[in-house]
């Protein structure tokens, strides 16, 4: 008996190389526990049982020596393209979309043996914080099914918390990896822009979106991003430059130790939960014990971080849409002339948010409007960026919440746009300045719904975030 609860990827791996279970047992597990658990769930919108059993027999058939990735298997963002998989990007003008090619995060972890268990549930076009704009189906949160587990990669963390695959891919344009992470109680990293490809994502603002991995561990995090990384020619904002090593997976810990904790306050201000304080505190208190230089510093921009991103990312998502009006993508309903057309297949396979963003970016970029609006929000963008900038001058990581609430209940927010906006808030700024974040779940929880802190780092240093999110895991 395998037991999926205890199982991490650096365990599961090291089992596989002693022959003590088969990649085909694991999967068969996955999917058994899939069939059995994710009606309750709903974390996946499609499972790809042949293609999985398919890639296990032949890594068990394989006379070479496993490497720490082959045989794990996870489950895929539906935004993320596999090739010959259904890709929906939780849209319903996507239904019947196939991926005809496969992405480049994807692409090398195949190459390093990763099972694809299927794919995940999402806000459509990623635009959410509870994955309740999915156009097809609510996903749960397994440390409560009358909660969400976050958005917009909810399927994606859900999938994790709820034992239905080792690992998963998200998407983070403003906290989608990292704020479902923290709801979930498990670990997941946004990374540094241009750190992974984005080729073969389907693209809600492509200054902002990034790829990347959910696990049980940041160890595990580690592992499946040092994978991931890397430049491909096929996108275009891949760093060629950026070279990642070991250090991701085995940190050096002299350095680590060594590592001054920043504590914006900033972050720290209104509408962050009491339980959600008291667990900071408690994180900051245990770097303090542990030696750690601790520095309170000032991240005065920080308030303009969801404006700025309210205008950015709209703008930018209204382009990227266009494609999709049933000529060149989407499903096409019948019309009597052109407009009707767009007017038919647009309404019909668009939901409201996704009807809302649009217009939203429409009007930001129109002639009369952009100078006010989209420059505008540029300009402080950088404003956001110096105050990085700045507070890296002094430190090397930033600590936040993640989340400032725990998982809230289905429906509470749905009414309101502007509350389930504010889930964001601690992580949007991560993203309009292009460093890396990570969520790491706080300990000691049994029995209590997850926090989870944040750790920013500066750009292409992964490795300090991600040493310093395992110090405290394995402490
Ligand atoms: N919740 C944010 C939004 O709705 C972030 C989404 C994301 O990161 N994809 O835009």
């Amino acid at each position: 008996m395998i037991n999926l609860e205890d199982l991490t990827i650096k365990s599961l791996s090291q089992k596989l190389n002693k022959k003590e279970v088969s990649v085909i047992e694991v999967v068969k597990e996955y999917l058994k526990a899939i069939k059995t658990r994710d009606k309750k769930i709903g974390a996946y919108l499609s499972v790809d049982e042949e293609g999985a059993l398919e890639s296990a027999r032949q890594i068990d058939a394989s006379k070479e020596k496993l490497g720490v990735l082959a045989g794990i298997p996870i489950a895929v963002k539906d935004a993320i393209l596999v090739n010959g998989q259904p890709a929906t990007a939780g849209s319903k003008i996507l239904e019947k979309y196939v991926a005809p090619y496969e992405g480049g995060a994807v692409e090398r972890l195949r190459n390093e043996g990763v099972i694809f268990l299927g794919k995940t549930n999402m806000d459509e076009f990623a635009m959410g914080s509870s994955t309740e704009n999915s156009g097809f189906k609510l996903t749960k949160n397994p440390h409560d099914l009358k909660r969400v587990p976050g958005g917009s990669s909810g399927g994606s963390a859900a999938a994790v918390a709820g034992n239905l695959a080792l690992a998963s891919l998200g998407s983070d344009t403003g906290g989608s990896i990292r704020q479902p992470a923290a709801l979930c109680g498990i670990a997941g990293l946004k990374t540094t822009y241009g750190a992974v490809s984005r080729y073969g994502l389907i693209a809600m603002a492509s200054s902002l979106d990034q790829i990347g991995p959910f696990a049980k561990t940041v160890e595990d995090v580690g592992l499946l991003f040092q994978a991931m990384a890397g430049y491909d020619e096929w996108d275009s904002t891949s760093n060629p430059s950026a070279s990642y090593g070991d250090e991701l997976t085995k940190p050096d810990w002299k350095k680590i130790k060594g590592l001054t904790i920043g504590i914006p306050e900033e972050y720290f201000g209104e509408g962050i939960d009491k339980e959600v304080s008291a667990s900071m505190d408690e994180v900051i208190n245990f770097y303090k014990s542990e030696g750690f230089k601790i520095k309170s510093v000032s991240m005065p921009n920080t308030k303009y971080g969801l404006s700025v991103y309210y205008i950015v990312m709209p703008a930018e998502a209204s382009t990227n849409l266009a494609r999709f009006d049933g000529i060149r993508y989407g499903t096409r309903n019948k019309a009597k002339n052109l407009l009707d057309l767009y007017l038919e297949n647009k309404g019909k396979g668009f939901g409201a948010e996704v009807k809302r963003r649009i217009t939203l970016g429409t009007f930001v970029l129109s002639a009369g409007y952009y100078d006010a609006y989209y420059l505008k929000a540029q300009r402080v963008r950088t404003l956001v960026n110096q105050d990085f900038e700045k507070a890296f001058e002094k430190v090397d990581v930033l600590l936040t919440p993640t989340s400032p609430t725990v998982a809230f209940k289905i429906g509470e927010r749905t009414q309101n746009p502007l509350e389930m906006y504010m889930s964001d808030i601690l992580t949007i700024p991560a993203n309009l300045a292009g460093v890396p974040g990570l969520n790491v779940p706080v300990k000691d929880r049994e029995g209590r719904l997850p926090v989870g802190f944040q750790l920013m780092g500066r750009h292409w240093q992964e490795a300090d975030i991600l040493g310093l999110g395992m110090y405290y895991e394995r402490k």
